[in-house]
């Protein structure tokens, strides 16, 4: 099993997740970054994570993963893989595709793969919920019997039934992301400079330049 803090630090180590003074996409201030796509690129340590969610699920009979693409597709194929080991018996990774109007469809004859089986949901980040949710009631609207579903990183506090309410809602890591209006920022008040490399600290610099 890996501690938060293992998954935080191999997390800052690709350089998913930082500390220090952000400015997030929204505008506010924040004392942490996330960058999940900053992961992929690192096959051993995605693996590796994929394989501690799995460690999760290892005894519920999972017969076929499901994440929401693009990032969950690829988690979905190293817990599959994981799972496979870990049961003795091949547990299919499928993902499913953006159905262009805000959800999530089974196309690619995945629909029939997730029919009558027992389905784990899996994602990289959460903040709301919603995409997890779309994507476990699309697994049911296949067919499916969502057994449980499982996050990386829980960054909003997402509770089991912000998802769809599955049977279990899991996460490696459980994150509080303390941010601030620009003019409230606590970080800014204590004069701590902004990281201009990460986020968009350039351009909020920049702007208070001129
Ligand atoms: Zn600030």
């Amino acid at each position: 099993m890996m501690t938060e803090s293992e998954v935080l630090d191999l997390l800052q180590k690709v350089g998913a997740f930082s500390t220090g003074h952000f400015v997030l996409t929204s505008g506010r201030h924040a004392d942490s970054y996330l960058n999940k796509d900053a992961l992929y690129p690192y096959t051993h340590d995605t693996s590796h994570l994929c394989k501690a969610m799995a460690e999760r699920f290892a005894d519920k009979d999972i017969d076929v993963v499901v994440g929401p693409a693009i990032g969950a597709a690829i988690i979905s194929q190293w817990v599959a893989y994981h799972l496979t080991d870990m049961r003795g018996e091949e547990v299919y990774g499928a993902y499913a595709d953006k159905d262009g109007q805000g959800g999530f469809i089974l196309r690619r004859g995945y629909d029939q793969i997730v029919k009558g089986k027992r389905i784990l949901i899996v994602e990289d980040l959460t903040t709301t919920g919603g995409s997890i949710k779309k994507v476990v009631e699309t697994a049911r609207g296949a067919g499916g019997n969502v057994v449980g579903a499982i996050v990386i990183v829980n960054r909003g506090g997402v509770t089991k039934a912000q998802v769809g309410s599955p049977k279990e809602f899991q996460s490696l890591v459980n994150l509080h992301l303390e941010s601030w209006e620009e003019s409230e920022c606590e970080l800014c008040k204590k004069g701590i400079p902004v990281n201009i490399d990460i986020g968009h600290g350039r351009d909020f610099m920049a702007r208070n330049k001129a």
